[in-house]
């Protein structure tokens, strides 16, 4: 899969954000200005000085476009969704080294507002989503009682469940039966190879 670090950042970024909204866990995790703070460092945000509720207002309304886009019926609309909240986010890609960081790019522009800086960032990792062809990784929870998102890395797209504490016990337990299974399956194939082998020995032609 063509994804690089970065965009797996900004993806973990973008995962967070939706997931503090009611529609996917029940209440407003983002409900004013220091809900915000804490969420702008605790992903490590940069170049983000001070908010205000304007900020919030554009953070609430920009994690409503994002999460269209996991819903989005085709890529052509998926597409259309991206291009609008990154063409609204006023980017300008440009190369930086900041904090010890090895280069990569900025979408944002310089001094951006928070919703503009997310925009152009989440926007960006999700437009490379759709271009690698993985837009079936964006998924929404299976669990019945959960709505949150995450976006499934994992090597063959298998993955069901947000990492909730509710929802990432019920991974564990089907990564145990998965794991199980192949397991049986391994013992399976190793005692039918061992009955082959014998067969084979005993096919040998002797003297
Ligand atoms: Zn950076
Ligand atoms: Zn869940």
């Amino acid at each position: 899969m063509l994804i690089t670090h970065d965009t797996e950042c900004a993806l973990s970024i973008l995962v967070e954000l939706l997931n503090t909204s009611p529609g996917a866990c029940g209440s407003e995790q983002l409900p004013d200005v220091a809900a915000l703070s804490s969420f702008v460092v605790g992903q490590e945000i940069s170049e983000i000085d001070s908010l205000t509720p304007a900020d919030l207002a554009a953070v609430h309304a920009l994690r409503t476009k994002l999460r269209a886009v996991f819903s989005a019926a085709s890529t052509e609309e998926a597409a259309e969704l991206v291009n609008a909240v990154v063409a609204a986010a006023g980017t300008t890609p440009r190369l930086t080294n900041h904090d010890q960081h090895d280069w990569h790019i900025h979408y944002f522009a310089p001094h951006a507002a928070l919703g503009d800086h997310l925009a152009a960032e989440l926007g960006m990792a999700l437009a490379f989503i759709v271009m690698a062809g993985e837009r079936e990784r964006l998924r929404r929870c299976e669990a019945p009682d959960c709505a949150r998102v995450f976006v499934d890395l994992s090597r063959n797209r298998s993955r069901r469940y947000c990492d909730s504490r509710t929802c990432g016990n019920r991974l564990h337990v089907a990564a145990y039966r998965a794991r199980q299974r192949s397991a049986e399956a391994a013992d399976a194939a190793e005692a039918v190879g061992a009955a082959r082998a014998v067969d084979a020995a005993e096919a040998v032609p002797t003297g």
